[in-house]
């Protein structure tokens, strides 16, 4: 049995994973598949936008000198979204036209529908026409050559539809990292297979683990749960090794006899960066990489697994496509009592928040408990509670990580 040698402060291993985070290569990703990730570098039009003159309402096209109220007009042609007229505008004549369509040779300007007799042969002026009335002149939007947006943006669905009207259909972005979640432990069963057999559980941490790290930008699978026999648990660790840009493992990376993924890891080549940090729920975390491949071996318990995840995993993920402007947001917090920390070392407090005329009220879930998943449904924050040997005083402000950032805004 191997014990923890060395015990290293939250903010080192903190350090520690950013440190030798790798940034993700740029890869061109379709469209469709680039939401969320951040552009790796600057976009410019490729065209004018709009690339023509379009008509920004449906009505008549004509010249704007002829546009009195009460003349009427021959409509010679018509001008619909995608067929230009096949005619130009003289004196006296209108082109029927739609939103979007092109403004034909001689018109400068459009009449809406409204402001006219109506569909017809000919057509009478109910109001005056200006140069330029309801007209989009081509370039408007966006102009040839002018960069439209930053390297460095992330990707949403305005960015899109921007990208798009340029002609793009892929976007230069860092690949998503491929993680590999691996659950271990003999009592481990699939949920909806079957009912538990004695000191059975469900599996729930791995499935946690891929929501998290998808809800981190990566793309991410579940391998199976291994259980604690090396002859299972090597072959499922190697697999994972050979396929990810990170393996997540939960369980078996404390110090009982039964916890093998370290010593699995460090014999398939893993180099250790640290292994045990002062901090609860998670003193067990394992860290290691192995050439460009990072490895987080979390503790089981699956508040640690979670907490640990969000702490550690989610900042690497992030920084591995580019993204430094999304890690959670620290605020001031404080107890309306007095707040003691026994354990001799960090506790991220799973805490409720509220907000006063003081600031952020923060309030325990409840019990602390490593293995108490219902808490986590309920936490807004991890409040930082340092491990002092005096208890904090009520109203002290406190770190903590914001975990739903909505409440923020409620
Ligand atoms: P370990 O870190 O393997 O010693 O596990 C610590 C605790 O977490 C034990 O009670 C395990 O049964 C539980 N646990 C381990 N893996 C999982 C998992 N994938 N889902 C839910 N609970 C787990
Ligand atoms: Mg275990």
């Amino acid at each position: 049995m191997q014990l923890f040698e060395k015990l290293i402060e939250f903010p080192e291993a903190e350090r520690l994973v950013l440190e030798s985070t790798p940034l993700l290569p740029v890869e061109e990703t379709p469209l469709g598949e680039a939401l969320g990730l951040a552009l790796a570098q600057d976009l410019t039009a490729t065209t004018d936008s709009p690339p023509f003159d379009n008509s920004a309402v449906d009505g008549y096209a004509l010249r704007s000198q002829d546009g009195e109220v009460g003349r009427v007009f021959r409509v010679i042609d018509e001008a619909p979204a995608g067929r230009p007229a096949q005619r130009s505008v003289g004196e006296g004549e209108a082109i029927k036209i739609f939103t979007g369509g092109v403004i034909p040779d001689g018109a400068d300007a459009v009449v809406m529908v409204e402001n006219t007799s109506g569909w017809g042969e000919t057509v009478e002026l109910k109001k005056v026409a200006a140069p330029g009335n309801n007209l989009r002149a081509a370039g408007e939007d966006t102009r040839r050559g002018a960069v439209i947006l930053n390297a460095g943006t992330e990707i949403g669905a305005p960015e899109i539809a921007l990208a798009a009207t340029q002609g793009y259909g892929d976007l230069p972005v860092r690949r998503r990292p491929e993680v590999v979640v691996l659950s271990t432990g003999t009592e481990l069963v699939e949920p909806g297979t079957r009912d538990l057999a004695p000191g059975e559980i469900f599996d729930s941490n791995s499935y946690a683990i891929v929501a998290a790290a998808r809800e981190a930008g990566a793309r991410a699978r579940r391998l199976y749960a291994a259980s604690d026999d090396a002859d299972v648990l090597r072959p499922a660790l190697e697999e994972a090794l050979e396929t990810a840009d990170v393996v997540v493992t939960s369980g078996g990376v404390s110090v009982g006899e039964k916890d093998l993924v370290k010593s699995t890891m460090l014999d398939l080549g893993v180099e250790q960066v640290f292994w045990g940090v002062k901090f609860k729920p998670g003193k067990p975390l394992f860290y290691g990489t192995r050439g460009e491949t990072r490895l987080f071996g979390l503790p089981g318990n699956p508040v640690s697994a979670m907490v640990c995840f969000d702490l550690f995993v989610r900042p690497a993920l992030m920084r591995m496509t580019g993204r430094t402007d999304k890690d959670r947001p620290r605020i001031p917090v404080y107890f309306d009592k007095e707040v003691v920390n026994k354990f001799g070392r960090l506790h991220a407090m799973r805490v409720s928040l509220e907000r006063t005329d003081k600031g952020w009220l923060a309030k325990s879930v409840g019990a602390q408990g490593s293995g108490l998943v219902s808490s986590l449904t309920k936490a807004d924050a991890l409040a930082l509670i340092g491990p002092a040997s005096n208890g904090i005083p009520p109203g002290e402000p406190i770190e903590a990580i914001v975990l739903r950032q909505e409440k923020l805004f409620s």
